[in-house]
Protein backbone atom coordinates (compact mmCIF):
# COMPACT_ATOMS: atom_id res chain seq x y z
CA UNK A 1 0.00 0.00 0.00
CA UNK A 2 1.24 3.47 -0.71
CA UNK A 3 0.27 5.51 2.16
CA UNK A 4 -1.65 3.67 4.89
CA UNK A 5 -3.94 6.93 5.69
CA UNK A 6 -3.79 8.32 2.15
CA UNK A 7 -7.19 7.73 0.97
CA UNK A 8 -8.18 10.04 5.14
CA UNK A 9 -5.71 12.77 3.88
CA UNK A 10 -6.25 13.06 -0.01
CA UNK A 11 -9.36 14.36 -1.27
CA UNK A 12 -10.55 12.52 -4.44
CA UNK A 13 -8.84 15.76 -7.22
CA UNK A 14 -9.96 14.64 -10.76
CA UNK A 15 -8.33 16.14 -13.96
CA UNK A 16 -8.98 19.97 -14.60
CA UNK A 17 -11.62 20.66 -17.20
CA UNK A 18 -11.32 23.80 -19.33
CA UNK A 19 -14.43 25.90 -19.07
CA UNK A 20 -17.07 24.69 -21.55
CA UNK A 21 -17.16 27.95 -23.24
CA UNK A 22 -13.44 27.92 -24.01
CA UNK A 23 -13.28 24.28 -24.76
CA UNK A 24 -16.61 24.36 -27.17
CA UNK A 25 -14.31 26.77 -29.65
CA UNK A 26 -12.36 24.13 -30.73
CA UNK A 27 -12.33 20.18 -31.08
CA UNK A 28 -8.95 19.98 -28.45
CA UNK A 29 -9.48 17.29 -25.71
CA UNK A 30 -10.15 19.46 -22.50
CA UNK A 31 -8.84 17.43 -19.49
CA UNK A 32 -5.90 18.84 -18.26
CA UNK A 33 -3.69 16.92 -16.20
CA UNK A 34 -2.93 17.14 -12.65
CA UNK A 35 0.69 18.54 -11.21
CA UNK A 36 2.88 15.20 -10.57
CA UNK A 37 2.78 15.71 -6.76
CA UNK A 38 -1.38 16.06 -6.78
CA UNK A 39 -1.23 12.66 -9.20
CA UNK A 40 1.17 11.24 -6.67
CA UNK A 41 -1.10 11.72 -3.57
CA UNK A 42 -4.13 10.39 -5.93
CA UNK A 43 -2.22 7.13 -6.28
CA UNK A 44 -1.86 7.42 -2.42
CA UNK A 45 -5.42 7.30 -1.71
CA UNK A 46 -5.48 3.71 -3.03
CA UNK A 47 -5.39 1.69 0.33
CA UNK A 48 -4.60 -1.38 -1.05
CA UNK A 49 -7.45 -3.42 0.22
CA UNK A 50 -7.47 -6.76 -0.15
CA UNK A 51 -10.52 -7.19 -1.79
CA UNK A 52 -10.25 -5.19 -5.41
CA UNK A 53 -13.44 -5.56 -6.73
CA UNK A 54 -12.09 -2.94 -9.01
CA UNK A 55 -10.07 -5.31 -10.41
CA UNK A 56 -12.16 -8.40 -10.79
CA UNK A 57 -15.13 -8.15 -13.56
CA UNK A 58 -17.21 -10.00 -11.33
CA UNK A 59 -20.59 -10.50 -12.95
CA UNK A 60 -23.32 -9.25 -10.30
CA UNK A 61 -26.89 -9.37 -11.02
CA UNK A 62 -25.98 -9.73 -14.55
CA UNK A 63 -23.84 -6.43 -15.41
CA UNK A 64 -19.75 -6.53 -14.93
CA UNK A 65 -18.34 -4.36 -11.98
CA UNK A 66 -14.42 -3.86 -11.87
CA UNK A 67 -11.84 -3.72 -14.93
CA UNK A 68 -12.41 -6.58 -18.02
CA UNK A 69 -8.67 -6.48 -18.00
CA UNK A 70 -8.13 -6.84 -14.36
CA UNK A 71 -5.46 -4.40 -14.83
CA UNK A 72 -3.15 -4.84 -11.50
CA UNK A 73 -4.14 -1.53 -10.21
CA UNK A 74 -3.45 -1.27 -6.08
CA UNK A 75 0.32 -2.33 -7.35
CA UNK A 76 0.69 0.53 -10.19
CA UNK A 77 -1.21 2.77 -7.91
CA UNK A 78 1.45 1.84 -5.42
CA UNK A 79 4.08 2.71 -7.84
CA UNK A 80 2.58 6.06 -9.00
CA UNK A 81 2.86 7.15 -5.23
CA UNK A 82 6.21 5.83 -4.59
CA UNK A 83 7.48 7.95 -7.52
CA UNK A 84 8.32 4.61 -9.37
CA UNK A 85 7.23 5.56 -13.02
CA UNK A 86 8.82 2.85 -15.16
CA UNK A 87 7.72 0.22 -12.40
CA UNK A 88 3.75 1.59 -12.67
CA UNK A 89 4.22 1.48 -16.09
CA UNK A 90 5.09 -2.68 -16.09
CA UNK A 91 2.39 -3.05 -14.39
CA UNK A 92 0.01 -1.29 -16.51
CA UNK A 93 0.79 -3.04 -19.59
CA UNK A 94 1.09 -6.56 -18.19
CA UNK A 95 -2.33 -6.99 -18.50
CA UNK A 96 -3.44 -3.27 -20.53
CA UNK A 97 -1.95 -3.16 -24.59
CA UNK A 98 -3.38 0.82 -24.90
CA UNK A 99 -3.70 2.13 -21.99
CA UNK A 100 -3.58 5.27 -23.59
CA UNK A 101 -6.46 4.62 -25.19
CA UNK A 102 -8.66 3.36 -21.75
CA UNK A 103 -7.13 6.11 -19.87
CA UNK A 104 -9.23 8.63 -22.20
CA UNK A 105 -12.25 6.47 -23.02
CA UNK A 106 -13.50 4.15 -20.55
CA UNK A 107 -16.35 4.45 -17.95
CA UNK A 108 -13.72 3.09 -15.43
CA UNK A 109 -16.03 0.12 -14.47
CA UNK A 110 -12.98 -0.25 -11.55
CA UNK A 111 -13.62 3.33 -10.08
CA UNK A 112 -17.57 1.89 -9.72
CA UNK A 113 -16.02 -0.78 -7.90
CA UNK A 114 -13.76 0.94 -5.17
CA UNK A 115 -14.15 0.39 -1.63
CA UNK A 116 -13.50 4.10 -1.21
CA UNK A 117 -16.39 4.46 -3.34
CA UNK A 118 -18.97 2.74 -0.74
CA UNK A 119 -19.00 6.07 1.27
CA UNK A 120 -17.06 8.47 -0.41
CA UNK A 121 -14.96 8.99 -3.38
CA UNK A 122 -13.25 6.61 -5.60
CA UNK A 123 -9.76 6.76 -6.07
CA UNK A 124 -8.91 8.26 -9.60
CA UNK A 125 -7.87 5.12 -11.28
CA UNK A 126 -8.72 6.35 -14.75
CA UNK A 127 -7.01 9.69 -14.60
CA UNK A 128 -3.86 7.47 -12.50
CA UNK A 129 -3.56 5.20 -15.49
CA UNK A 130 -3.60 7.86 -18.33
CA UNK A 131 -0.84 9.89 -16.26
CA UNK A 132 1.06 6.82 -16.30
CA UNK A 133 1.11 5.62 -19.94
CA UNK A 134 1.03 9.40 -20.91
CA UNK A 135 4.31 10.09 -18.68
CA UNK A 136 6.13 6.83 -19.59
CA UNK A 137 5.70 8.13 -23.80
CA UNK A 138 7.16 11.77 -22.46
CA UNK A 139 10.13 9.91 -20.73
CA UNK A 140 11.25 7.73 -23.44
CA UNK A 141 10.01 4.68 -21.30
CA UNK A 142 8.05 3.29 -24.66
CA UNK A 143 10.06 1.90 -26.51
CA UNK A 144 9.24 -0.85 -29.96
CA UNK A 145 9.75 -4.53 -28.40
CA UNK A 146 10.71 -6.38 -31.47
CA UNK A 147 10.58 -9.82 -30.73
CA UNK A 148 13.77 -11.69 -30.81
CA UNK A 149 12.35 -15.06 -32.96
CA UNK A 150 9.63 -15.00 -35.69
CA UNK A 151 7.41 -18.23 -36.14
CA UNK A 152 7.12 -18.81 -39.46
CA UNK A 153 3.21 -18.25 -38.63
CA UNK A 154 1.08 -15.58 -40.60
CA UNK A 155 -2.46 -14.20 -39.61
CA UNK A 156 -4.04 -11.80 -41.13
CA UNK A 157 -6.91 -9.49 -38.69
CA UNK A 158 -9.91 -8.01 -40.30
CA UNK A 159 -10.84 -4.81 -38.82
CA UNK A 160 -7.88 -2.21 -36.94
CA UNK A 161 -10.57 -1.05 -33.69
CA UNK A 162 -9.19 -1.77 -30.50
CA UNK A 163 -10.39 -5.44 -30.68
CA UNK A 164 -8.01 -5.88 -33.61
CA UNK A 165 -5.39 -4.08 -32.74
CA UNK A 166 -4.73 -5.95 -29.25
CA UNK A 167 -5.06 -8.53 -30.96
CA UNK A 168 -2.41 -7.89 -33.34
CA UNK A 169 -0.43 -6.36 -30.86
CA UNK A 170 -0.16 -9.62 -28.50
CA UNK A 171 0.24 -12.42 -31.90
CA UNK A 172 2.96 -9.69 -33.12
CA UNK A 173 4.56 -9.94 -29.67
CA UNK A 174 4.62 -13.85 -30.04
CA UNK A 175 6.46 -13.65 -32.93
CA UNK A 176 4.08 -14.09 -35.34
CA UNK A 177 3.59 -12.25 -38.61
CA UNK A 178 0.77 -10.39 -38.60
CA UNK A 179 -1.39 -7.98 -40.96
CA UNK A 180 -4.14 -6.35 -40.45
CA UNK A 181 -6.53 -5.23 -43.03
CA UNK A 182 -8.85 -1.99 -42.99
CA UNK A 183 -11.49 -0.64 -45.25
CA UNK A 184 -11.09 2.61 -43.86
CA UNK A 185 -8.32 5.57 -44.72
CA UNK A 186 -7.17 5.27 -41.49
CA UNK A 187 -6.87 2.78 -38.60
CA UNK A 188 -8.67 2.60 -35.10
CA UNK A 189 -12.08 1.65 -35.99
CA UNK A 190 -14.29 3.45 -33.81
CA UNK A 191 -11.30 5.38 -31.96
CA UNK A 192 -10.94 6.93 -35.06
CA UNK A 193 -13.95 7.65 -37.07
CA UNK A 194 -16.62 7.42 -33.64
CA UNK A 195 -15.03 9.14 -30.83
CA UNK A 196 -14.70 12.66 -31.18
CA UNK A 197 -11.05 14.57 -31.23
CA UNK A 198 -12.13 15.94 -28.16
CA UNK A 199 -12.19 12.44 -26.15
CA UNK A 200 -9.77 11.14 -28.05
CA UNK A 201 -6.89 13.21 -29.84
CA UNK A 202 -6.44 11.27 -33.15
CA UNK A 203 -2.05 11.71 -32.97
CA UNK A 204 -2.80 9.45 -29.69
CA UNK A 205 -4.05 6.46 -32.63
CA UNK A 206 -0.68 7.73 -35.07
CA UNK A 207 1.63 7.37 -32.14
CA UNK A 208 0.60 3.47 -31.59
CA UNK A 209 0.18 2.81 -35.14
CA UNK A 210 3.99 3.85 -35.22
CA UNK A 211 4.95 2.10 -32.20
CA UNK A 212 3.31 -1.49 -33.63
CA UNK A 213 4.58 -0.86 -37.17
CA UNK A 214 8.28 0.09 -35.68
CA UNK A 215 7.71 -4.14 -33.71
CA UNK A 216 6.70 -5.78 -36.88
CA UNK A 217 2.77 -5.14 -37.78
CA UNK A 218 2.17 -4.35 -41.35
CA UNK A 219 -1.04 -2.22 -41.79
CA UNK A 220 -3.27 -2.33 -44.89
CA UNK A 221 -5.95 0.61 -45.11
CA UNK A 222 -8.24 1.08 -47.99
CA UNK A 223 -9.34 -2.20 -48.61
CA UNK A 224 -12.96 -3.93 -47.68
CA UNK A 225 -11.76 -7.76 -47.08
CA UNK A 226 -14.71 -9.89 -48.77
CA UNK A 227 -15.92 -7.12 -51.21
CA UNK A 228 -12.00 -5.50 -52.64
CA UNK A 229 -10.25 -9.33 -52.13
CA UNK A 230 -11.79 -12.27 -51.56
CA UNK A 231 -12.01 -14.07 -48.31
CA UNK A 232 -10.34 -16.86 -50.02
CA UNK A 233 -7.31 -15.26 -50.47
CA UNK A 234 -6.70 -14.53 -47.13
CA UNK A 235 -7.40 -18.35 -46.15
CA UNK A 236 -4.72 -18.84 -49.01
CA UNK A 237 -2.00 -16.67 -47.70
CA UNK A 238 -2.22 -16.33 -44.08
CA UNK A 239 -2.08 -19.41 -41.39
CA UNK A 240 -5.27 -18.01 -39.06
CA UNK A 241 -7.55 -15.16 -39.76
CA UNK A 242 -9.19 -12.64 -36.94
CA UNK A 243 -12.13 -10.89 -37.62
CA UNK A 244 -12.40 -7.64 -35.55
CA UNK A 245 -15.49 -6.43 -37.89
CA UNK A 246 -16.95 -4.16 -35.17
CA UNK A 247 -20.81 -4.06 -34.96
CA UNK A 248 -21.81 -1.13 -36.74
CA UNK A 249 -25.27 -2.22 -38.10
CA UNK A 250 -27.11 0.88 -36.81
CA UNK A 251 -30.61 0.52 -35.65
CA UNK A 252 -32.77 2.92 -37.49
CA UNK A 253 -36.23 4.65 -36.19
CA UNK A 254 -39.64 4.15 -37.87
CA UNK A 255 -41.01 6.22 -40.86
CA UNK A 256 -36.91 7.50 -40.60
CA UNK A 257 -36.61 7.18 -44.33
CA UNK A 258 -32.97 8.62 -45.29
CA UNK A 259 -33.17 8.63 -48.93
CA UNK A 260 -36.27 10.40 -49.48
CA UNK A 261 -35.89 13.12 -45.98
CA UNK A 262 -33.03 15.40 -46.24
CA UNK A 263 -31.01 16.40 -43.04
CA UNK A 264 -31.12 12.87 -41.23
CA UNK A 265 -28.15 11.13 -40.24
CA UNK A 266 -27.23 7.85 -38.19
CA UNK A 267 -24.57 9.08 -35.33
CA UNK A 268 -21.65 7.14 -36.87
CA UNK A 269 -21.61 8.98 -40.46
CA UNK A 270 -22.15 12.39 -38.66
CA UNK A 271 -19.31 11.76 -36.58
CA UNK A 272 -17.00 10.35 -39.05
CA UNK A 273 -17.46 13.27 -41.62
CA UNK A 274 -16.27 15.47 -38.73
CA UNK A 275 -13.53 13.67 -37.57
CA UNK A 276 -12.61 13.14 -41.07
CA UNK A 277 -12.52 16.45 -42.28
CA UNK A 278 -10.26 18.17 -39.14
CA UNK A 279 -7.70 15.30 -39.37
CA UNK A 280 -7.70 15.33 -43.30
CA UNK A 281 -6.72 19.27 -42.86
CA UNK A 282 -3.84 18.70 -39.93
CA UNK A 283 -2.59 16.18 -42.72
CA UNK A 284 -3.35 18.54 -45.32
CA UNK A 285 -5.42 16.47 -47.57
CA UNK A 286 -8.08 17.47 -49.61
CA UNK A 287 -9.46 21.16 -50.55
CA UNK A 288 -8.02 23.29 -47.32
CA UNK A 289 -9.35 26.71 -49.02
CA UNK A 290 -11.53 27.85 -46.07
CA UNK A 291 -9.33 28.35 -43.01
CA UNK A 292 -11.83 28.28 -40.42
CA UNK A 293 -13.31 24.40 -40.01
CA UNK A 294 -16.85 26.02 -38.79
CA UNK A 295 -16.86 27.41 -42.48
CA UNK A 296 -15.99 24.18 -44.01
CA UNK A 297 -18.35 22.58 -46.65
CA UNK A 298 -17.17 19.10 -46.40
CA UNK A 299 -18.58 17.73 -43.67
CA UNK A 300 -22.26 17.36 -42.19
CA UNK A 301 -22.84 21.20 -40.42
CA UNK A 302 -24.64 21.60 -37.87
CA UNK A 303 -24.03 25.34 -37.77
CA UNK A 304 -26.95 27.45 -37.21
CA UNK A 305 -29.47 24.21 -36.92
CA UNK A 306 -32.11 22.82 -34.37
CA UNK A 307 -30.29 19.23 -33.87
CA UNK A 308 -32.60 16.40 -32.52
CA UNK A 309 -30.85 13.65 -31.19
CA UNK A 310 -32.56 10.56 -30.76
CA UNK A 311 -31.04 8.17 -28.21
CA UNK A 312 -28.98 8.54 -25.00
CA UNK A 313 -25.77 6.73 -24.46
CA UNK A 314 -22.20 7.80 -25.30
CA UNK A 315 -23.06 8.21 -28.98
CA UNK A 316 -25.78 10.65 -28.55
CA UNK A 317 -23.51 12.42 -25.75
CA UNK A 318 -21.05 12.55 -28.74
CA UNK A 319 -23.19 14.15 -31.60
CA UNK A 320 -24.51 16.97 -28.42
CA UNK A 321 -20.80 17.95 -27.71
CA UNK A 322 -20.05 17.59 -31.56
CA UNK A 323 -22.96 19.70 -33.18
CA UNK A 324 -22.39 22.38 -29.89
CA UNK A 325 -18.46 22.72 -31.40
CA UNK A 326 -20.39 23.37 -34.98
CA UNK A 327 -22.43 26.30 -33.67
CA UNK A 328 -26.13 24.63 -33.65
CA UNK A 329 -28.71 26.81 -33.40
CA UNK A 330 -30.58 24.21 -30.58
CA UNK A 331 -30.08 20.97 -29.29
CA UNK A 332 -32.76 18.35 -27.90
CA UNK A 333 -32.38 14.18 -27.19
CA UNK A 334 -34.93 12.18 -27.01
CA UNK A 335 -34.87 8.70 -24.56
CA UNK A 336 -37.02 6.64 -24.59
CA UNK A 337 -36.28 5.16 -21.16
CA UNK A 338 -37.40 6.94 -17.92
CA UNK A 339 -34.82 9.16 -16.39
CA UNK A 340 -32.63 7.17 -13.91
CA UNK A 341 -32.08 7.86 -10.17
CA UNK A 342 -29.22 10.39 -9.27
CA UNK A 343 -27.81 8.20 -6.86
CA UNK A 344 -27.35 4.34 -6.45
CA UNK A 345 -31.01 2.98 -5.10
CA UNK A 346 -31.13 0.38 -2.08
CA UNK A 347 -31.58 -2.15 -4.61
CA UNK A 348 -28.19 -1.50 -6.36
CA UNK A 349 -25.63 -1.05 -3.44
CA UNK A 350 -21.54 -1.18 -4.61
CA UNK A 351 -20.15 -2.72 -5.74
CA UNK A 352 -22.47 -3.27 -8.07
CA UNK A 353 -22.80 -1.30 -11.37
CA UNK A 354 -24.22 2.08 -10.11
CA UNK A 355 -27.96 2.68 -12.38
CA UNK A 356 -27.92 6.08 -12.11
CA UNK A 357 -28.07 9.14 -13.78
CA UNK A 358 -24.91 10.04 -15.84
CA UNK A 359 -24.15 14.03 -17.06
CA UNK A 360 -21.30 13.47 -19.44
CA UNK A 361 -19.69 16.56 -21.28
CA UNK A 362 -21.68 16.75 -24.11
CA UNK A 363 -24.98 17.39 -21.58
CA UNK A 364 -23.02 19.53 -19.41
CA UNK A 365 -21.98 21.52 -22.24
CA UNK A 366 -25.81 22.04 -23.16
CA UNK A 367 -26.74 23.05 -19.64
CA UNK A 368 -24.30 25.38 -19.40
CA UNK A 369 -25.16 27.34 -22.61
CA UNK A 370 -28.26 26.64 -23.80
CA UNK A 371 -29.86 27.21 -19.72
CA UNK A 372 -31.21 23.65 -19.37
CA UNK A 373 -30.77 19.79 -19.68
CA UNK A 374 -30.94 18.60 -23.51
CA UNK A 375 -32.70 15.19 -22.64
CA UNK A 376 -36.39 14.60 -22.77
CA UNK A 377 -37.44 11.07 -21.07
CA UNK A 378 -40.02 8.52 -22.41
CA UNK A 379 -40.07 10.43 -25.76
CA UNK A 380 -39.76 9.39 -28.98
CA UNK A 381 -39.97 10.62 -32.82
CA UNK A 382 -43.71 9.95 -34.66
CA UNK A 383 -43.23 11.84 -37.69
CA UNK A 384 -41.14 14.14 -39.51
CA UNK A 385 -42.74 17.32 -41.64
CA UNK A 386 -40.54 18.58 -44.42
CA UNK A 387 -40.73 21.45 -46.77
CA UNK A 388 -41.61 20.88 -50.19
CA UNK A 389 -37.65 19.93 -51.31
CA UNK A 390 -37.72 17.17 -48.56
CA UNK A 391 -36.08 18.95 -46.36
CA UNK A 392 -36.29 18.00 -42.64
CA UNK A 393 -38.23 21.05 -40.51
CA UNK A 394 -40.03 19.71 -37.90
CA UNK A 395 -40.05 16.43 -35.75
CA UNK A 396 -43.61 15.52 -34.07
CA UNK A 397 -42.76 13.80 -31.03
CA UNK A 398 -44.95 11.27 -28.19
CA UNK A 399 -44.38 10.06 -25.39
CA UNK A 400 -44.33 6.34 -24.68
CA UNK A 401 -45.32 4.02 -21.97
CA UNK A 402 -43.89 0.11 -21.14
CA UNK A 403 -46.16 -2.79 -20.47
CA UNK A 404 -43.92 -5.25 -20.28
CA UNK A 405 -41.29 -5.37 -22.60
CA UNK A 406 -43.66 -3.88 -25.43
CA UNK A 407 -43.42 0.00 -25.51
CA UNK A 408 -46.46 2.06 -26.60
CA UNK A 409 -47.03 5.69 -27.99
CA UNK A 410 -49.14 7.80 -25.47
CA UNK A 411 -52.34 9.10 -27.90
CA UNK A 412 -52.34 12.62 -27.32
CA UNK A 413 -48.84 13.42 -25.78
CA UNK A 414 -47.62 14.93 -29.37
CA UNK A 415 -45.39 17.73 -29.40
CA UNK A 416 -43.84 19.46 -32.56
CA UNK A 417 -39.79 20.46 -31.98
CA UNK A 418 -38.10 22.56 -35.26
CA UNK A 419 -35.73 20.10 -36.42
CA UNK A 420 -33.56 20.67 -39.62
CA UNK A 421 -30.93 17.85 -38.55
CA UNK A 422 -31.92 14.47 -36.75
CA UNK A 423 -29.39 12.48 -35.69
CA UNK A 424 -30.22 8.60 -35.15
CA UNK A 425 -28.42 7.47 -32.12
CA UNK A 426 -30.80 4.41 -31.72
CA UNK A 427 -28.21 1.57 -30.82
CA UNK A 428 -26.68 -1.08 -33.07
CA UNK A 429 -28.28 -4.32 -34.26
CA UNK A 430 -25.10 -6.40 -34.84
CA UNK A 431 -22.62 -6.72 -37.36
CA UNK A 432 -22.80 -5.45 -41.04
CA UNK A 433 -22.79 -9.39 -42.37
CA UNK A 434 -21.10 -9.17 -45.55
CA UNK A 435 -17.29 -10.05 -44.27
CA UNK A 436 -18.79 -13.00 -42.09
CA UNK A 437 -20.92 -14.16 -45.21
CA UNK A 438 -17.61 -13.99 -47.47
CA UNK A 439 -15.99 -16.22 -45.06
CA UNK A 440 -18.85 -18.10 -44.60
CA UNK A 441 -19.13 -18.40 -40.79
CA UNK A 442 -22.59 -18.41 -38.52
CA UNK A 443 -24.15 -15.52 -37.06
CA UNK A 444 -26.17 -15.55 -33.69
CA UNK A 445 -30.00 -14.54 -33.84
CA UNK A 446 -28.19 -11.55 -31.77
CA UNK A 447 -26.39 -10.78 -35.48
CA UNK A 448 -22.97 -11.36 -34.08
CA UNK A 449 -20.57 -13.98 -34.59
CA UNK A 450 -21.30 -17.35 -33.51
CA UNK A 451 -18.26 -19.31 -31.09
CA UNK A 452 -19.39 -21.74 -28.63
CA UNK A 453 -18.87 -20.26 -24.67
CA UNK A 454 -15.72 -18.38 -23.79
CA UNK A 455 -13.92 -19.41 -26.89
CA UNK A 456 -12.99 -16.95 -30.24
CA UNK A 457 -12.76 -19.89 -32.88
CA UNK A 458 -15.62 -19.40 -35.09
CA UNK A 459 -17.40 -22.39 -37.23
CA UNK A 460 -15.06 -22.52 -39.70
CA UNK A 461 -11.25 -23.69 -38.98
CA UNK A 462 -8.34 -21.53 -38.95
CA UNK A 463 -10.94 -18.18 -38.15
CA UNK A 464 -11.46 -16.96 -35.33
CA UNK A 465 -13.34 -12.90 -34.15
CA UNK A 466 -13.18 -10.72 -31.10
CA UNK A 467 -14.46 -7.30 -30.31
CA UNK A 468 -18.31 -6.20 -30.88
CA UNK A 469 -18.60 -8.28 -34.00
CA UNK A 470 -18.44 -11.56 -31.19
CA UNK A 471 -19.96 -9.96 -28.20
CA UNK A 472 -22.03 -7.01 -30.20
CA UNK A 473 -21.16 -3.15 -29.37
CA UNK A 474 -19.64 -2.61 -26.40
CA UNK A 475 -16.61 -0.18 -24.78
CA UNK A 476 -13.31 -0.52 -25.75
CA UNK A 477 -11.74 -2.07 -22.86
CA UNK A 478 -13.75 -5.04 -23.29
CA UNK A 479 -12.73 -5.21 -27.59
CA UNK A 480 -9.31 -4.99 -25.91
CA UNK A 481 -10.19 -7.39 -23.46
CA UNK A 482 -11.81 -9.98 -26.22
CA UNK A 483 -8.37 -9.26 -28.85
CA UNK A 484 -6.20 -10.26 -25.92
CA UNK A 485 -7.80 -13.82 -25.78
CA UNK A 486 -8.55 -14.04 -29.15
CA UNK A 487 -5.09 -14.08 -29.39
CA UNK A 488 -4.31 -16.26 -26.55
CA UNK A 489 -6.56 -18.81 -28.50
CA UNK A 490 -5.32 -18.63 -32.14
CA UNK A 491 -1.92 -18.93 -30.58
CA UNK A 492 -2.48 -22.09 -29.11
CA UNK A 493 -4.21 -23.00 -32.18
CA UNK A 494 -1.20 -22.31 -34.23
CA UNK A 495 1.39 -23.38 -32.05
CA UNK A 496 -0.01 -26.20 -29.22
CA UNK A 497 0.27 -24.17 -26.43
CA UNK A 498 0.31 -20.23 -25.76
CA UNK A 499 1.82 -18.28 -23.29
CA UNK A 500 -0.09 -15.31 -24.12
CA UNK A 501 -1.43 -13.96 -20.95
CA UNK A 502 -4.67 -13.93 -21.06
CA UNK A 503 -6.71 -10.97 -18.58
C1 LIG B 1 -19.95 7.22 -31.18
C2 LIG B 1 -19.41 6.16 -30.29
C3 LIG B 1 -18.78 6.55 -29.12
C4 LIG B 1 -18.26 5.57 -28.28
N1 LIG B 1 -17.63 5.99 -27.14
C5 LIG B 1 -17.08 5.07 -26.33
C6 LIG B 1 -16.40 5.48 -25.15
O1 LIG B 1 -16.33 6.66 -24.83
N2 LIG B 1 -15.82 4.52 -24.39
C7 LIG B 1 -15.87 3.20 -24.72
O2 LIG B 1 -15.29 2.37 -24.01
N3 LIG B 1 -16.53 2.78 -25.83
C8 LIG B 1 -17.13 3.68 -26.63
N4 LIG B 1 -17.80 3.26 -27.76
C9 LIG B 1 -17.80 1.82 -28.10
C10 LIG B 1 -16.43 1.39 -28.68
O3 LIG B 1 -15.94 2.36 -29.57
C11 LIG B 1 -16.52 0.03 -29.37
O4 LIG B 1 -17.06 -0.90 -28.44
C12 LIG B 1 -15.15 -0.48 -29.83
O5 LIG B 1 -14.53 0.44 -30.70
C13 LIG B 1 -15.27 -1.84 -30.53
O6 LIG B 1 -14.03 -2.21 -31.03
P1 LIG B 1 -13.90 -3.27 -32.24
O7 LIG B 1 -12.45 -3.35 -32.51
O8 LIG B 1 -14.62 -4.51 -31.89
O9 LIG B 1 -14.69 -2.62 -33.47
P2 LIG B 1 -14.60 -1.22 -34.22
O10 LIG B 1 -13.96 -0.19 -33.35
O11 LIG B 1 -15.96 -0.96 -34.71
O12 LIG B 1 -13.61 -1.49 -35.43
C14 LIG B 1 -13.95 -2.36 -36.48
C15 LIG B 1 -13.14 -1.99 -37.70
O13 LIG B 1 -13.29 -2.99 -38.70
C16 LIG B 1 -13.33 -2.35 -39.96
N5 LIG B 1 -13.96 -3.26 -40.92
C17 LIG B 1 -15.23 -3.74 -40.90
N6 LIG B 1 -15.45 -4.59 -41.91
C18 LIG B 1 -14.29 -4.66 -42.60
C19 LIG B 1 -13.88 -5.38 -43.76
N7 LIG B 1 -14.70 -6.22 -44.38
N8 LIG B 1 -12.61 -5.20 -44.22
C20 LIG B 1 -11.75 -4.35 -43.58
N9 LIG B 1 -12.10 -3.66 -42.48
C21 LIG B 1 -13.34 -3.81 -41.98
C22 LIG B 1 -14.14 -1.10 -39.69
O14 LIG B 1 -13.94 -0.13 -40.71
C23 LIG B 1 -13.57 -0.68 -38.35
O15 LIG B 1 -12.44 0.15 -38.52
C24 LIG B 1 -18.36 4.20 -28.60
C25 LIG B 1 -19.03 3.82 -29.77
C26 LIG B 1 -19.55 4.78 -30.60
C27 LIG B 1 -20.29 4.37 -31.84
S1 LIG C 1 -9.26 -0.03 -18.41
FE1 LIG C 1 -11.09 1.04 -17.64
S2 LIG C 1 -11.90 -0.32 -16.07
FE2 LIG C 1 -9.77 -0.98 -16.47
S3 LIG C 1 -8.50 0.14 -14.97
FE3 LIG C 1 -8.56 1.38 -16.83
S4 LIG C 1 -10.24 2.84 -16.54
FE4 LIG C 1 -10.51 1.16 -15.05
Amino acid sequence: MGKATGFLEYERMNNIDVPVKERVKNFKEFHLPLSDKERMEQGARCMDCGVPFCQSAMRLKGMVTGCPLHNLIPEWNDALYHGHAEHALSRLIKTSNFPEFTGRVCPALCEKACINGEHGDAVTVHDNELYIIEKAFEQGYIKPRIPMVRSGKRVAVVGSGPAGLAAADELNHRGHSVTVYERDDRIGGLLMYGIPNMKLDKSVIKRRRKLMEDEGVSFITGVNVGRDIPADELMRDYDAVILACGAKQARSLKGADLDKISGIYYAVDFLKSTTKSLIDREDGIGDRSVSDFMSGKDFISAKGKNVVVVGGGDTGNDCIGTVIRHGCKSVTALEMMPEPPKDRTEGNPWPEWPKVLKTDYGHEEAIELFGHDPRIYETTVKDYITDKKGNLKKIVTSKVAFEGRNMKLVEGSEQEIPCDLLLIAAGFTGCESYTAEAFGVELTERNVIKTTQDSYHTSKERIFTAGDMHRGQSLVVWAIAEGRACAAEADEYLMGFTNIRVS
